[in-house]
């Protein structure tokens, strides 16, 4: 019998169409590594029941025509899945069973999969660390005081442990890259547009994509095949034909050329992620990749842009949280605007409020044009930097991360260290392009570190392929002797 923990999905997948494993067995596997592994705090909600008769079903109809035959898998909570919980990892959203689907789990289940149960994130997705999910923090499984990263730490961690053979994040600043970054797996951010956000629990609609993370690159491109379309009830969603991300995968990617970004080199960064990163160029340049300087000379502005831009997204969006339409409702209060106010007030966690509150002001009359207008200005240049970059290059390299993932509790009082966590991977939000984050070695401590790649929008095939070619150089390999169980 194989050890379904260490084969990926791609393999996995082969398995179910060879009828060696049936969807049945492969969802006992999982739930069996999930049931002993709640110390890891990944999950929000399960649904086993439901996911035992759907595999039954499929075991019956025997459809193997598509992406994902009978592959049980759990999804970050803040898709919207009908009937099943799905709480954004908030109180306020605490008892929400929304009656509709969103397009990017319904492509999943349209491709054959089935649904396990929803991973635990940050609040509304605003975090770095999981830690501030009004469910609880999450454990990396590389250690049992690491936070697994954020926002999209449920995710990760579920799918480092093994809880499922792949997920789904969203990534509206790095929750995607950061939190793979940090547990030594894949993580793909689509350009804006390509994944529709329809049912995605919205934080800032003009960053937020949903996003595949993996054990590896193949899978990854699978995933993105299954989860990308377009949809007319997404505004922002690319009308273009699907992509077969998986069967073009290939490592030729000699010929191409490589930038190298000085502004990612940033102050007090360890030596080992400096390290890493020339470890990713000789491995391109061993791979026939001409690599060029290039200069991003308002990446510096990226942070200070986001955390503006992010913000007053949210706190138009969080708005329709006031204790009538749905969700939580505070029972204090004499009159409608005190109900309000204790439902936000109980509702919303410390980091929520924050944001409300940044936002709030950066929109206010008197300060919008020295703070959200020149944001907006701001994100301009960013994005224009590189335009001007990928005239000369096919793709970016740099560290996903400044450091590997951190203790549990030491950012928690100081949201500014929290928030520099992701310096290197806001600046892609911001430009609206798509970047994947894959394992490249570990620092002394034997903690994963991650490389990202950046590419031109809808250039996903190529950022693939670079991220293969590099990933069969590397062979990371994660030894882990789940100690949790
Ligand atoms: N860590 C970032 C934040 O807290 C990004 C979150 C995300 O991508 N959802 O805003």
């Amino acid at each position: 019998m194989v050890d379904l923990n260490n084969i990926s999905l791609t393999e996995i997948v082969k398995l179910v169409k060879l009828k060696k494993i049936s969807s049945l067995e492969l969802t006992n596997h999982y739930i069996k590594n999930i049931e002993k592994g709640k110390k890891l705090n990944c999950f929000i909600t399960t649904c086993f029941d439901e996911t035992i008769k759907n595999s039954k079903t499929f075991d019956a109809k025997k459809n193997y025509d598509s992406l994902l035959p009978g592959i049980p898998i759990a999804v970050k909570d803040l898709f919207c899945t009908k009937d099943v919980k799905t709480t954004a990892g908030s109180k306020i959203l605490e008892n929400f069973i929304p009656t509709y689907e969103s397009t990017v789990t319904s492509n999943l289940w349209k491709e054959g999969a089935i649904l396990l149960g929803k991973l635990n994130c940050d609040e509304f997705a605003m975090g770095s660390s999981n830690e501030t999910s009004f469910f609880g923090n999450v454990i990396n499984p590389i250690e049992k005081n690491l936070v697994p990263g954020g926002s999209s730490g449920g995710s990760s961690s579920a799918l480092a442990a093994s809880f499922t053979p792949a997920t789904i994040g969203t990534d509206t600043g790095g929750s995607i890259r950061q939190p793979a970054s940090f547990t030594g797996t894949v993580g793909l951010k689509p350009t804006y547009g390509l994944c529709s956000r329809w049912g995605i629990v919205a934080f800032a609609s003009s960053l937020d994509q949903a996003g595949p993370m993996t054990k590896n690159v193949e899978d990854c491109a699978l995933m993105l095949e299954a989860i990308s379309s377009y949809d007319k009830k997404d505004s922002t969603s690319i009308n273009k034909k699907k992509e077969n991300y998986s069967k073009n995968l290939n490592k030729n990617i000699k010929g191409m050329k490589i930038g190298i970004p000085k502004e990612y080199r940033v102050d007090n960064m360890p030596k080992e992620i400096d390290q890493l990163w020339s470890k990713g160029i000789d491995i391109l340049k061993k791979s026939g990749v001409k690599i060029i300087d290039i200069s991003l000379p308002h990446t510096k502005y990226a942070l200070p842009t986001y955390y503006i831009v992010a913000p007053a997204e949210a706190s138009s969006n969080l708005a329709r949280y006031d204790g009538v339409k749905f969700g939580y409702r505070s029972n204090k209060g004499k009159n409608l605007l005190e109900m309000y106010e204790n439902t936000r007030g109980e509702g919303f966690g410390d980091e929520v409020k924050r944001r409300v509150l940044i936002g709030t002001y950066v929109l206010s009359s008197g300060y919008y044009d020295a703070y959200y207008l020149k944001a907006q200005k701001v994100r301009k240049l960013i994005k224009k930097d590189f335009d001007n970059s990928f005239r000369k290059v096919d793709a970016i390299l740099t560290p996903s991360t400044p450091s590997s993932a951190f203790k549990i509790g030491e950012k928690t009082s100081d949201p500014i260290s929290m928030y520099l966590n992701d310096i290197f991977t806001v600046p892609v939000n911001l430009a609206g392009l798509p970047a994947i984050s894959l394992p490249a070695g570990q620092d002394s401590k034997g903690r994963p570190l991650g490389l990202q790649l950046i590419s031109n929008s809808l250039d996903e095939q190529r950022m693939l392929n670079i991220a293969f070619a590099i990933e069969s150089e590397i062979s990371f390999k994660q030894n882990l002797n789940r100690w949790w169980e």
